[in-house]
């Protein structure tokens, strides 16, 4: 029992407020996950995501270490992936049954939780800057469609072609789908939808996400990425989250929001009040259950919010989904979790940390800063 509650005390010691040389601004971002197999992977092939994963980073990171906006950071680095080929969103993502590409985006900030996000989008260049419009210049949170297009028009987008977002490979993708009778996952299977979580030196934190979906949709098709609590995610209290992989999961679980709320539960109850709940809790479960308790506690401080991201895609695991989530926190850790065996992925901090990776243990650096 003693051993439980100093670990409890340990735990509840990650709170933000207590960390020491934090970064002062982080950056993660995503560029999909899923099934990627290294033997598919050739250099150039390796290279060109390499590149465009750390121009997007670069881009955001800039904009952060000149005492920028996270919520600037966050679209820079989206639009970035949006307008590369490579990644499902924008020009490059996937086909619809009927040949079309439909684009779903979201966006959030930590600062007041204001929201924005569209689906269903066929005209749209960069759905993240609609997305964000939708944030900040109308009265809504959602729009899907015609009307978000008109709502686009509206405020001065432009209208693009059908054929600027289509390309070759994804029509290849679509064709093998049909041909083959496969599903959505068997030619998708690296998902490719992408995504920027930033802290910057103000504390304030955001996220994003853009997607085409997934290959072969139909009947209006939406998956997580558009959805604020399932795919985006951002609370200056708690993390900001952008997530990747089956959307049907992920909406079930509610992933970005069920991360970030399990952290602000940490960091927001006083740690006097939380240590002494659990300790009575544990009394009444009677003291031979310690260790099924302490074994779901993070082993040290740093951990906390690793555990937490763990904890929930094995949730999502658990029903049958796979995919990933980047997140960063108030004390400037930025963190992948993924159950896939590859997320095109990157991360920069005020730390010194800048580093892109594809498949699962490639990380050079901690970003995790010490507490
Ligand atoms: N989550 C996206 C969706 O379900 C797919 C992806 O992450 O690539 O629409």
């Amino acid at each position: 029992m003693k051993k439980f509650l100093a670990l409890v005390a340990l735990a509840l010691m990650s709170q933000p407020a207590l960390a020491q040389d934090a970064p002062k601004w982080s950056l993660a971002i995503h560029g999909g996950a899923g099934t990627l197999d290294p033997a598919q992977m050739t250099p150039e092939k390796r290279a060109a995501y390499e590149a465009d994963l750390q121009r997007a980073l670069d881009a955001g990171a800039k904009i952060l270490a000149d005492g920028g906006s996270a919520m600037d950071a966050v679209k820079a680095a989206i639009v970035i992936m949006e307008d590369s080929p490579l990644f499902n969103a924008g020009k490059g993502a996937v086909f619809t049954w009927d040949g079309t590409n439909e684009l779903d985006a979201s966006i959030m900030d930590g600062r007041d939780r204001s929201a924005g996000a569209v689906a269903g989008v066929k005209t749209v260049k960069n759905p993240i800057l609609l997305a964000d419009t939708v944030r900040t210049r109308s009265e809504h949170v959602f729009l899907v469609g015609k009307g978000a297009e008109e709502f686009a028009v509206s405020k001065g987008f432009a209208v693009m072609p059908p054929e600027y977002f289509a390309t070759q490979a994804r029509r290849e993708a679509l064709e093998r789908l049909k041909a083959e009778k496969l599903s959505a996952l068997d030619v998708d299977h690296k998902f490719g939808t992408v995504g920027a979580v930033a802290l910057d030196q103000s504390g304030n934190m955001a996220a994003g996400t853009s997607t085409g979906g997934m290959t072969g949709k139909r009947w209006g098709r939406v998956g997580d990425a558009p959805m604020i609590g399932a795919g985006t995610y951002a609370d200056n209290r708690a993390c900001a989250v952008s997530a990747t992989g089956w959307g049907e999961y992920f909406i079930r679980v509610g992933v970005a929001h069920e991360i970030c709320a399990r952290l602000r539960t940490w960091w927001t109850v006083d740690p006097q009040t939380m240590a002494s709940a659990l300790g009575e809790a544990l009394e009444k479960a009677g003291s031979d259950d310690a260790n099924s308790f302490e074994l779901r506690l993070p082993s040290a401080p740093e951990d906390l919010a690793q555990a937490i991201a763990d904890d929930v895609m094995a949730d999502v695991a658990a029903l049958g989904g796979d995919g990933g989530v980047i997140l960063v926190t108030p004390a400037g850790d930025a963190i992948f979790s993924f159950n896939t065996t590859g997320m095109y992925r990157g991360r920069a901090t005020s730390a010194g940390v800048n580093e892109v990776a594809i498949f699962g243990g490639e990380e050079k650096a901690s970003a995790t800063p010490d507490h």
